[in-house]
C-alpha cells in the first residue's frame, strides 16, 4: 500500500515534490508525534485533578469543550497565553454555576495545574518507541495543539526534551492541526519533504487525517480501541509498540533496529 497518498491537493503535491513513483516508496526521515494522549497520558491527569478539584467525575467533556475554545482564541492570536488558563478556568467555573471572584479562579487553576503536573505520565510504550525510532536514524519532532510553552517543560520533566530534533507548539506557530500550515512548518524547519514525514496522533481528524491532507503519512494512535471507520490513507495502531513495523512496511529503506 501507498503511504498516505490520498487526499493531497495539487500544491500539496508540489510541495511534496511531484507525482510519487509507486515503484519507489519514500524513505522516511521525520517522525512527528502529537503529545497529549499520545506520549502523555494526559486526560487521565486531568480527569482525576478536576474531579478532585470538583468533587464529581462527569464535568470533563465540558472541560475540553471550554478549554478548546479558548486555546483557539489563543491560536488565533486573540488572546495571550497567560490570561488564557484565568480566563477558561472561569468561563468552566460560570457553566457549571459556581460563582467566585477572579482570586478564587486563580487559586482553582493554580492548584489543578498542580495536580495534573503531579500526576501525568508517559504511556509504557513511549521510550522504546523514541528510542527505537533514534536508533532507525530519523528525526523527530513533537507536534502539539497546546498553546504554550509549558509544553517543553513537561517534555523536559518527563525525561523525552532529549529525543526531539523540533517542538511545534500551535500557540507559537499561530495556526494548529489538522491544518497543512502547521505540519509543513515542521517539515520546512527540518528541511524535509512531508512525503518522507509521517505523523502519529491519537487525534483521528485534527492528527491522522490532517496529516494526511499534508501529504505526511498518517497513523491514527487509536489507544482505547474504540471502533470507528479510519478513512483512507490512514493507518491505525493501538499502541506505540506497533509502530516500528508500521513503518518498516510502508517506508523504503527504514533502518530496523533491534527492539531494546
Ligand atoms: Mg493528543
Amino acid at each position: 500500500m501507498d503511504f498516505a497518498r490520498t487526499g493531497t491537493t495539487d500544491s500539496e503535491t508540489a510541495l511534496a515534490g511531484g507525482h510519487p513513483d509507486p515503484w519507489s516508496p519514500p524513505i522516511l526521515r521525520l517522525v512527528c508525534l502529537d503529545i497529549d494522549d499520545t506520549l502523555v497520558d494526559f486526560t487521565a491527569a486531568g480527569r482525576r485533578a478536576l474531579r478532585a478539584l470538583i468533587g464529581r467525575a462527569d464535568m470533563w467533556p465540558l472541560w475540553e469543550r471550554v478549554t478548546d475554545h479558548h486555546v483557539a482564541m489563543v491560536v488565533a492570536g486573540e488572546l495571550d497565553y497567560e490570561s488564557m488558563h484565568h480566563r477558561r478556568t472561569g468561563s468552566f467555573l460560570a457553566e457549571l454555576g459556581v460563582l467566585v471572584d477572579s482570586d478564587d479562579v486563580a487559586c482553582f487553576e493554580r492548584r489543578r495545574r498542580d495536580l495534573v503536573r503531579r500526576s501525568w505520565r508517559l504511556f509504557d510504550d513511549v521510550l522504546p518507541c523514541l528510542d527505537w525510532l533514534r536508533a532507525a536514524g530519523v528525526q523527530l519532532a513533537a507536534v502539539t495543539n497546546a498553546s504554550g510553552t509549558h509544553q517543553r517543560a513537561k517534555l523536559a520533566d518527563l525525561g523525552l526534551a532529549r529525543f526531539f530534533d523540533h517542538v511545534a507548539i500551535a500557540g507559537e506557530v499561530g495556526v494548529a492541526k489538522p491544518d497543512p500550515v502547521m505540519f509543513h512548518s515542521v517539515c520546512i524547519a527540518l528541511s524535509c519533504d512531508p512525503a518522507e514525514a509521517a505523523h502519529v496522533g491519537d487525534k483521528l481528524d485534527t492528527d491522522a487525517v490532517g496529516a494526511r491532507n499534508a501529504g505526511l503519512g498518517a497513523v491514527w494512535l487509536n489507544r482505547d480501541g474504540g471502533v470507528q471507520d479510519v478513512p483512507p490513507g490512514v493507518h491505525a495502531i493501538h499502541g506505540l509498540d506497533e509502530l516500528p513495523e508500521l513503518l518498516v512496511s510502508e517506508f523504503a529503506r527504514v533502518g530496523v533496529p533491534a527492539q531494546r
